[in-house]
């Protein structure tokens, strides 16, 4: 249980009902704060304003967490590729978010790891090292040494190894806005903004209601852009001089039954292909075996094609000759968004840029698991735009939880606000990803419960 969970009892309503009213309100209203971008990173930074009390309005054109923060491989991790990459400094800070969720909520659990040694792998010295600094980063003084166990896979000498945190992302995106919408935050999905004007003390941002087609605008005196990969798209919706060197990656993952890979460890090995490092993580009725990481132009590109999930599949096949194409039930994307250029995506930093020097605030890049640390760090900048002091530390708090029994999808409904029946099948429950079979089943349940509330 979380600390906090008890608080979910006394959560104001969040539903389709509560945002239609005040959407009704919105237009010409004045906020110290708008956020554009209903992902991890907006919500992490609604979570701490709405906490200090600044007055804050959250947009999302879609759903809440309907973006990148819906595609990830869902770990809270430091990056073992990005210590290999002698990134210290990043995996030093996504390892202390790591410590902290693993400490202090249920969302995030434990995984254990183990990190194949064979011909395609690191080497034995360059692991034993590897994972030496991975956990004396983390704050365990421990040297892991091999173990010669070769879990049943010809070709492998044994492994390391190593745990890292399991998340669901959509679960911790709706946690965070949940929680600002109950400390006072305003936050509408389905919500686009589609202009940004600077006007006398702040901005002036028109939005548009891809729900009831209402429009209107609204006047803030700071704008953070919060869009992932769509934050160059929202940049110049104010000005057009943004980075030149804003890049999108996308990754695919494949979902087969676990009843074909029955394992309760997760698998980090690198492909016999191009040797790429990629992981096989078991999750309730399934494992996710991800990821790609290729270049896109278009931050709409959620596409898979076939040759990525052929990717996954043969370099699977090497370890697991039982695994073949048809044994994949499902498949998810997403892209990433990177603060920089180059020929490969794999060598572009994961680490967050922030730029305010055009007025608003534009967050390109991070990570899932560091979205407490942007939070924070916006926060305060937020703050010194607005000339107030606030409170950090310890923040973003999870104050929101959802009840594990059978009445939980009527508790989405009514605290973490769908619209449609596929908000709750597709993104709160994330049924096409761990439960592909009971996905027509959750969505008539979302039916009924959304019928029943006047939906
Ligand atoms: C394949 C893959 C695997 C990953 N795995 C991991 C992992 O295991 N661990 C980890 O820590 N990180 C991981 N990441 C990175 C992580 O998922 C992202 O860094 C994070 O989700 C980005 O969140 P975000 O809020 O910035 O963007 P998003 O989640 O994309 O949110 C941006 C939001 O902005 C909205 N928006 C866009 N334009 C507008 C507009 N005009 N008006 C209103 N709203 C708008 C969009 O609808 C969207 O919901 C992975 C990423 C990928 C692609």
């Amino acid at each position: 249980m979380t600390p906090y969970s008890q608080e979910a009892i006394y959560i104001k309503e969040f539903s389709a009902r509560t945002r239609n009213k005040e959407l009704s309100e919105l237009n010409g209203k004045h906020f110290q704060v708008a956020i554009i971008g209903g992902g991890i990173t907006g919500a992490g930074l609604a979570n701490i304003l709405a906490e200090n009390g600044i007055s804050t309005a959250l947009f999302d054109k879609a759903d809440f967490a309907s973006g990148t923060s819906a595609g990830s491989s869902k770990l809270i991790h430091g990056g073992l590729r990005y210590l290999q990459q002698g990134k210290l400094g990043l995996t030093r800070e996504l390892l202390k978010e790591r410590e902290y969720l693993l400490k202090t909520t249920d969302i995030v659990q434990k995984l254990d790891f183990r990190v194949l040694i064979d011909e395609y792998s690191w080497g034995k010295g360059e692991l034993t090292l590897g994972i030496f600094l991975y956990n004396v980063l983390a704050g365990h003084l421990k040297v892991q040494k091999m173990v010669k166990d070769n879990l049943g896979i010809p070709g492998v000498r044994g492994y390391f190894p190593y745990y890292d945190g399991l998340t669901e992302d959509t679960e911790l995106v709706m946690y965070n806005i949940t929680y600002a919408h109950d400390r006072g935050a305003t936050c509408l999905n389905y919500t686009e903004i589609t202009g940004i004007t600077k006007v006398d003390g702040g901005y002036s941002l028109e939005y548009s209601d891809r729900y009831g087609v209402k429009s209107g605008k609204i006047i803030a005196d700071v704008v953070v852009n919060c869009g992932g990969p769509w934050a160059k798209r929202i940049r110049d919706l104010y000005d057009r001089n943004g980075p030149k060197n804003f890049s999108l990656s996308k990754g695919i993952h494949v979902i087969v039954d676990r009843k074909n890979l029955n394992m309760d460890y997760a698998i980090a090995f690198r492909s016999h292909l191009d040797k790429r490092q990629l992981f096989i993580i078991p999750r309730e009725k399934v494992v996710i075996i991800g990821t790609t990481d290729k270049f896109v132009d278009s931050p709409d590109d959620f596409s898979v094609p076939d040759e990525d999930i052929d990717y996954l599949v043969n370099s699977v096949r090497r370890l697991f000759p039982s695994i073949s194409r048809d044994k994949v039930i499902g498949t998810f994307s997403g892209i990433r968004p990177l603060f920089g250029s180059g020929d490969d995506p794999g060598k572009i930093s994961r680490d967050f840029h922030i730029d305010s020097s055009a007025g608003i605030i534009d967050i390109y890049g991070g990570k899932l698991t560091s979205y407490r640390a942007i939070a924070r760090k916006v926060a305060r900048i937020v703050a010194s735009e607005l000339k107030i002091s606030i409170k950090t530390k310890g923040l973003p708090l999870l104050g929101y939880s959802r009840p594990r029994d059978g009445s939980r999808i009527r508790h989405e409904a009514l605290y973490e606000c769908p619209l449609y029946p596929e908000d709750i099948a597709l993104r709160r429950e994330a049924a096409q990803i761990y439960n592909p079979s009971a996905l027509p089943k959750i969505m008539e349940e979302a039916k009924t419960v959304l019928r029943s509330m006047g939906k």
